[in-house]
């Protein structure tokens, strides 16, 4: 569309600058013609002027002289000039001397009375008159005088023309220019084919004057048509299937007109050009986006190629990332229960001089009171038997719970994961550590809820993590004065949170920072392997939980877990 109003504008804007330079370059033309035209008509203008007054030409029209001498005169006269004839008639139109008196077309004897020149001298005035000869048959410009006797017009001078050489040099010169009579007959021009052709029909009245005046005898005096065509003002003719651009021209002192016709080829050929430059250079720059947007999509194309492989083989090494990083997590899984089992059984090792001591104590007593129930049913005594073995039923079942909890301690966990009462978790915890908090001679307090602290999680692995943090919590402690533990237990809307804080010497910023790493210990060799809170830190994530560790204001560290709290279910 856009292309298509763009042909336009410039066809049109090309055609319409072409014309207008084109009317420029005529006017020109046209007055070039004309005033060479002009030149050759004014050589030849004096001469029936001096003509008329030579005495010889007077005495022949007169009758006093002898006419041969005019002749004579007027054969030398042409030749000189160059005109094409010279002649002079009486006051009646008789010829009665001429150029060519002695050719067989001599005009002497002829009677010109009938030419409109003759008319326009014999009253005084300067005939100017083109017509064809009726001797001759041959076309020339008749330009006249009056000769004056002594005090009346005793006769016509005449000077014909043939302007048939200026007519070759305009046909020479390949361009289309002619002129028209005042009648718009075509009197001479560039194109043969158009001599003696009209510019518009000619009306009767003028037909029949042009006969009368035998002006062009034998000429058909068709019409060209021109004149019709211009009157609808274009400036734009067809003449015979051929269109012109129309520029003329009244030339100076005559009822003539000058034409001068410019084909319109030329304007086709001019807006072609500027069709044929502004496609080529439309093609050209179509041809350039068609070959730069090739190239945009190729170079994208490619690009997205490029990504794509890459993307590829970071997918696939993504993948390998992953299943590598599966296998190291259930690796890791398989090594963290077997970490978890190895550090209860450190536990244990630690453990047991404490267990040891725990449990032979109530064997001593239990000795002892068998000893003294074996006495007493000696010396008959028995009233006293049923309260020694009531104590030795009491011990026996705090070795059992002892026992009992090293057995839960060290059983390896199912996986399951269930309801857990936090609370209950604490319980074993410290009913498994009593032994070793109350060696170390460690106050405990613990502040908590009243309902219970459910969470989704397995009791043998939360135990663990307890264990884990108390223990360490009664080692920092070892050289503390005052030994102290407080668990507080608080529940948010989502969480539990278990905050276990001793009196120990708190921790320093290495510490802190890697406390969690396996096999991080500040302890002596044998006395941690550095496991139990990277154990810790692995159950708390499994359980979806948190674990952080910080100093407390008043010295000693805290380490707060937090678990999510399983909603509406108790244990
Ligand atoms: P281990 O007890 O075998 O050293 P852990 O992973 O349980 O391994 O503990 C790592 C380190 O964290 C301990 O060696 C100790 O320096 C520090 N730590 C743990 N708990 C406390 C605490 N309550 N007070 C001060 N330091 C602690």
């Amino acid at each position: 569309m856009i292309s298509t109003l763009v042909v336009w504008l410039v066809v049109s804007s090309t055609g319409n600058l072409t014309i207008n330079e084109l009317h420029r370059t005529a006017q020109a033309r046209l007055a070039l013609y004309d005033s060479s035209l002009r030149a050759a008509v004014d050589q030849y203008r004096y001469l029936p002027y001096v003509v008329a007054r030579h005495h010889e030409v007077i005495a022949a029209i007169t009758g006093t002289g002898n006419p041969r001498t005019a002749d004579m005169y007027l054969e030398r006269v042409k030749q000189r000039s160059g005109a094409a004839a010279l002649y002079v008639m009486d006051k009646t139109g008789m010829t009665v001397a001429a150029s060519n008196w002695n050719t067989p077309d001599s005009f002497v004897g002829e009677d010109y009375g009938f030419r409109p020149y003759f008319s326009q001298s014999i009253t005084g005035g300067e005939g100017f008159f083109f017509g064809i000869g009726v001797t001759t048959g041959r076309a020339g410009l008749f330009i006249s005088n009056p000769i004056r006797g002594d005090d009346e017009i005793i006769g016509v001078s005449v000077v014909k023309l043939e302007l048939d050489e200026v007519e070759r040099n305009w046909q020479e010169g390949g361009e289309t220019v002619f002129v028209a009579d005042e009648d718009g007959v075509i009197t001479m021009t560039s194109r043969s084919d158009w001599k003696y052709r009209t510019l518009s029909e000619l009306s009767p009245e003028v037909r029949g004057r042009i006969t009368r005046h035998q002006q062009y005898p034998g000429k058909e005096l068709a019409s060209l048509d021109i004149g019709q065509q211009l009157v609808k003002g274009t400036g734009i003719v067809t003449i015979n299937s051929e269109r012109f651009l129309f520029d003329d021209k009244h030339m100076q002192g005559s009822k003539w007109r000058l034409y001068y016709l410019t084909s319109m080829d030329y304007v086709s050929n001019r807006q072609a050009a500027a069709l044929f430059i502004t496609a080529s250079g439309a093609g050209l720059i179509i041809l350039i986006i068609l070959f730069l947007r090739e190239r945009e999509l190729k170079l994208a194309s490619q690009r997205e190629a490029r990504e794509f492989a890459r993307i590829q083989a970071l997918n696939i090494r993504l993948e390998e990332e992953i299943a590598v990083r599966r296998k190291t997590e259930e690796e890791l899984r398989g090594t963290q229960n077997e970490l978890v089992q190895a550090g209860k059984l450190a536990a244990l090792g630690q453990m047991s001089a404490a267990i040891a001591h725990e449990i032979n104590q109530p064997i001593t007593a239990i000795r002892t009171f068998c000893a003294s129930a074996k006495l007493m049913l000696e010396r008959g005594k028995t009233e006293k038997l049923d309260q020694n073995i009531n104590q030795i039923s009491a011990l026996t079942e705090r070795m059992g719970a002892i026992t009992g909890q090293l057995k839960t301690f060290s059983r390896k966990s199912t996986g399951v994961l269930e309801p857990v009462d936090l609370k209950i978790a604490l319980d074993n915890t410290l009913q498994l550590l009593s032994p070793q908090l109350q060696q170390e001679e460690c106050t405990l307090e613990r502040n908590e809820p009243d309902t219970p602290l459910v969470i989704q999680a397995d009791l043998v692995r939360i135990e663990q993590i307890c264990v884990n943090i108390i223990r360490n919590a009664l080692d920092a402690m070892a050289d503390s004065s005052v030994k102290r533990i407080r668990i507080d237990l608080t529940r948010t809307k989502t969480d539990v949170i278990m905050q276990i804080t001793d009196t120990g010497p708190g921790m320093n910023e290495e510490t802190l920072s890697l406390l969690f790493d396996p096999f991080f210990t500040t302890k002596d060799p044998g006395q941690g392997v550095g496991l139990g809170l990277s154990v810790t830190y692995g159950i708390v994530r499994d359980f979806g939980g948190s674990i952080k560790a910080y100093n407390t204001e008043t010295a000693g560290a805290c380490f707060e877990v937090r678990l999510p709290l399983l909603k509406g279910k108790t244990p």
